[in-house]
């Protein structure tokens, strides 16, 4: 089964009007590569503006709200982020996982939200340190994914990215070994769900992937592409990856 790569920035709470130069850049280092589906899920401000610099990158958001409208001061529908520009959201980050509460059922809503709204979803799942040590780390991630998944789930409207919460920013990253052990494990978990469709679905590697070592990741057979935060901001910094993709 060929997967096409998909590469996604994550640039999390970083990014000004003065940054949509990058945004640019990675717009054409898309249109360079067009073997590989390239995006940005940029701060929610950034998005209409980075819809016009886009090029061939695609713009996502990172976080999407399970309505479509209310009273919810503060929070973004799926709708609203489509109409600036969105075409995929990141749901269940970790860090909204941890920090904001947000629970397997939450994601799956958010999830059909994002549907609903036309978006596409990158749905992530990853486990603690503590849940590495005790050496239970593929089936906590794969009973994550599958309390997480919504009804209907699909290859041509869902990505899953494996993310390590102890990979992210932090400079480290799992054995290759234990990436490629964690993304057959979520495949073949994929697949007592949604059959088939689990073969032709993309599974992302997430968590400190950088230009030095995104070849040997995404050389891994079941790692589809990556979600990349810190190595994203740049177009200089995240040309490498995309160029392992490709
Ligand atoms: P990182 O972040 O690449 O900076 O580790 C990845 C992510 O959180 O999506």
């Amino acid at each position: 089964m060929s997967r096409r790569k998909l590469v996604v920035g994550n640039w999390k709470m970083n990014g000004m009007r003065e940054h949509l130069d990058e945004v640019e850049a990675i717009g054409d280092l898309a249109a360079a590569h067009p073997a590989v589906e390239v995006g940005l899920c940029l701060p929610a401000t950034l998005i209409m503006a980075g819809s016009e610099k886009r090029g061939a990158a695609f713009i996502g958001a990172q976080n999407c709200h399970m309505d479509m409208s209310g009273a919810y001061t503060g929070s973004l529908s799926a709708e609203m982020l489509a109409e600036a520009g969105a075409t995929w959201v990141i749901t269940g980050h970790s860090e909204r996982r941890e920090a904001r509460g947000e629970t397997n059922a939450d994601i799956a809503a958010k999830a059909l939200a994002a549907k609903a709204a036309g978006l596409k979803v990158i749905l992530c799942v990853g486990e603690s340190l503590d849940v590495r040590d005790a050496g239970d780390a593929e089936a906590v991630v794969s009973a994550q994914l599958l309390a997480s998944l919504p009804e209907g789930a699909a290859a041509d409207w869902l990505a899953v990215a494996y993310e390590p919460i102890w990979a992210i920013g932090t400079g480290r990253i799992p054995t290759m070994e234990a990436v490629e052990t964690m993304h057959a494990a979520l495949r073949a978990a994929l697949a007592t769900r949604i059959g088939a469709e689990a073969d032709k679905m993309r599974i992302l590697y997430g968590g400190s992937m950088n230009g030095a070592n995104a070849a040997e990741l995404l050389a891994i057979a079941d790692v589809d592409g990556g979600l990349i935060g810190g190595a994203s901001l740049t177009a200089e910094k995240f040309a490498p990856i995309i160029e392992a993709a490709d």
